[in-house]
């Protein structure tokens, strides 16, 4: 399957080291350590916990052999105690440090500082020295495991568990034979922790890194989106709108027409409409120029927005004709309307490149008759009117009246019977 030119191949997973079973790149590795360095911190302060007890634990064995009596019960009750107190100190610390949890090098330091005390038990406590070895190995084994995630800090202190062992046990004199089995038995659970504990870091890792990928790859998935709808409705607006003047145009009219016609008739209520056509204007293109002629038809398609009502539809049909319907409007308020607007066009000179233009405009005014419902019927009924209107002198607002006559439209003065 290959990736479409579109839609880019995600990033590759970023490289791990083998041994380390870390990510190579630090930048990597210390994310991937920031994502998890709270819960880490709140797992490490647990058994940092229970390190503590257990070491507090054992002193009831050491009671039991060696006796209040005995010195080296109290001064392995001390050793218990100032590393119990290291370890409760550390879990304290990680509270308001968690980022320490992730490095590792903590705990490390405290197993280092730890191990001596087993090592001085093998020569103390000779009656449990078989138990304390198990207690070396289980410590190598636990170190890797439950301990933070990081193999590569717990090597080191692991090497320093087998030899420090093993030179207590040259010290007691053990014959070379005790030695390797000694080393045998403390290298081994260190090697199976090593191995888990490496495979495990290497899962973690790869799984955060799939995660980044899955919630970068819903990001740009997300941008996407927003940009197709963004341009949707950039191609609905430039579908609907005529650029010059930012109206309607006229396929959006034909629709709004449709919508219109839907609720005048379920309410039986009027629905009218304005044609409009500016007079003289091949003159003022020729006079002024085009673009003189474009700003008059942007101003007169500004004016509009304050002499119709928001529910009124005003569109450019084409050139400089401009159309608009009124829903709920009889004949005498859209005759109005265009009056206002007349008035406006001819009070509001259009400035341009330091000259002042006065454009006027003639209207033709329709109102739907009841069996009419095209919109082509409407516009020629008012086209009609509205060529009546230019034959009569221009600047004026014509109806078109039921019974196919025309009529000069007068604000105040007429009524229609
Ligand atoms: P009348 O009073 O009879 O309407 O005269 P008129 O000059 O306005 O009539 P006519 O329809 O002959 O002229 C319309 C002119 O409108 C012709 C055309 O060049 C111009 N026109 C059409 N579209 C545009 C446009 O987008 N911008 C400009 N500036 N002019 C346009
Ligand atoms: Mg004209
Ligand atoms: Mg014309």
């Amino acid at each position: 399957m290959t990736a479409s030119p579109t839609h880019p191949a995600p990033p590759p997973t970023p490289a791990l080291s083998a041994w380390r079973a870390e990510f190579i790149h630090p930048a990597d590795e210390h994310a991937f350590r920031t994502s998890v360095q709270h819960s880490m911190a709140r797992q490490l302060r647990v058994a940092l916990a229970l390190w503590a007890g257990l070491l507090l634990l054992f002193a009831l064995p050491d009671l039991q052999v060696l006796g209040a009596a005995s010195p080296l019960f109290w001064q392995l009750l001390a050793y218990r105690g100032a590393m119990a107190a290291l370890l409760l100190g550390a879990a304290g610390v990680l509270r308001r440090q968690p980022h320490w949890a992730t490095d590792g090098r903590l705990v490390a330091w405290i197993a280092v500082i730890g191990y001596p005390f087993y090592f001085l038990l093998f020569h103390v406590r000779e009656d449990v020295r078989i138990w304390t070895v198990g207690m070396v190995m289980f410590m190598q084994f636990c170190m890797f495991l439950f301990l933070p995630g990081r193999v590569v800090v717990f090597v080191p202190v692991a090497v320093f568990g087998v030899v420090g062992s093993l030179l207590s046990f040259v010290l007691l004199g053990r014959p070379p034979a005790t030695l390797l089995g000694l080393a045998f038995l403390l290298t081994l659970p260190a090697l199976v922790g090593y191995v888990a504990a490496a495979r495990l870091q290497r899962v973690q890792r790869q799984e955060f890194a799939l995660r980044q990928r899955l919630s970068e790859t819903n990001a740009a998935l997300q941008a996407e989106i927003a940009q197709r709808i963004e341009l949707q409705a950039e191609l609905e607006r430039q579908a609907t709108t005529d650029p010059l003047t930012g109206l309607v145009n006229r396929r959006e009219f034909s629709r709004r027409f449709a919508l219109d016609l839907a609720r005048t008739q379920r309410d039986a209520s009027p629905l009218s409409l304005v044609l409009i056509d500016l007079d003289h204007f091949k003159r003022i293109n020729d006079q002024y120029g085009h673009a003189a002629g474009d700003a008059v038809l942007c101003t007169l398609a500004r004016l509009s927005g304050s002499c119709f009502r928001s529910i009124d539809t005003v569109g450019r049909l084409g050139g400089e004709e401009f159309a608009v319907l009124l829903p709920g409007a009889d004949l005498q308020c859209a005759a109005q309307a265009a009056r206002r607007l007349a008035q406006r066009l001819a009070d509001t000179p259009v400035e341009h490149e330091g000259q002042r233009i006065v454009a006027g405009m003639t209207a033709g005014v329709v109102q739907r008759l009841p069996s009419e419902d095209s919109l082509d019927s409407l516009l020629q009924r008012a086209d009609l009117a509205l060529y009546a209107g230019k034959q009569a002198g221009r600047a004026r607002t014509m109806l078109a009246l039921p019974d196919g006559s025309h009529q000069e439209f007068y604000t105040g003065l007429h009524s229609i019977g």
